[in-house]
C-alpha cells in the first residue's frame, strides 16, 4: 500500500511552478509574525502596511483554527494586505519581495504528510486555488520537508502568542495587537 501512495506522488518531485500567479491573487495568505518581521526588515513598511486583519465572511478557515485573534470587532486573521484584487507584493507577474515572502508561499502549493515513523506518506498539491503546475522540473523531497519543518515551529511560536492574547486581551484593537507582537511603531 505504502508503495502504491508513494508511486502516486513520487511524479510530484518533477513539480516546476509556471509562474501563473493565481496563488497570489485567489487567496489570502496568512502569516505569523515572523513573516511579517521579514518582509518590515526588507522594505521598511510598517507592520499594518504589510497586514490585513481579515474577517471570518472574508476567510474561508475553520473558526476553530488557531490563526484566529480575538479582536474588539470580532474573530480575526492576519494576513497579506492585497491591492486591487491581489496580493500587494504581486508586480507584473513577480513577487516583490520574493527572498522574503512567507514561509506559506515558499511551501505551496506542497501539502506532505508523514507516517507513525517520520517518513512521508503523502505528499499532494494543496487544493487551495487551481495550481497551473508543469511537471518538468526537478525538486527534492529533503527542500519540501525542510520547508514545512520550518512553517511548523514557525506557526507553533505564533499560534502560542495568539492564544495567550486571547485569553488576556480578547478587547483589543488590531493596532495593540501587533504592537504586542513586538511591532511598536504601529502604536505611534
Ligand atoms: S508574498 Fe509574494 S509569493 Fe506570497 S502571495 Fe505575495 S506576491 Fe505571491
Ligand atoms: S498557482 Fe502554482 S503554478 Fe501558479 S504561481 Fe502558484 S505555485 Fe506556481
Amino acid at each position: 500500500m505504502k508503495g502504491v501512495k508513494k508511486k502516486r506522488w513520487n511524479r510530484l518531485l518533477r513539480f516546476r511552478c509556471t509562474g501563473c500567479a493565481v496563488c497570489c491573487t485567489e487567496p489570502i495568505v496568512p502569516v505569523t509574525n515572523r513573516d511579517v518581521a521579514r518582509i518590515v526588515k526588507s522594505n521598511g513598511q510598517t507592520a499594518q502596511q504589510v497586514v490585513r486583519f481579515f474577517s471570518p465572511d472574508e476567510v474561508m478557515a475553520d473558526q476553530r483554527f488557531p490563526l484566529w485573534i480575538s479582536l474588539r470587532q470580532g474573530k480575526r486573521l492576519m494576513g497579506l494586505r492585497k491591492r486591487r484584487g491581489h496580493c500587494q507584493y504581486l508586480y507584473r507577474g513577480r513577487c516583490r519581495v520574493y527572498a522574503y515572502r512567507p514561509v506559506t508561499c515558499r511551501l505551496f502549493p506542497f501539502n506532505i504528510f508523514f507516517d507513525s515513523t517520520g517518513h512521508v506518506e503523502i505528499l499532494e498539491i494543496s487544493d487551495a486555488v487551481e495550481c497551473d503546475y508543469a511537471l518538468d522540473g526537478k525538486i527534492t523531497l529533503g527542500a519540501v520537508r525542510t520547508l514545512y519543518s520550518r512553517d511548523e515551529k514557525q506557526d507553533e511560536t505564533y499560534f502560542a502568542k495568539v492564544k495567550r492574547w486571547n485569553a488576556q486581551r480578547p478587547n483589543g484593537t488590531a493596532k495593540e495587537f501587533l504592537a504586542f507582537l513586538g511591532f511598536k511603531e504601529d502604536t505611534q
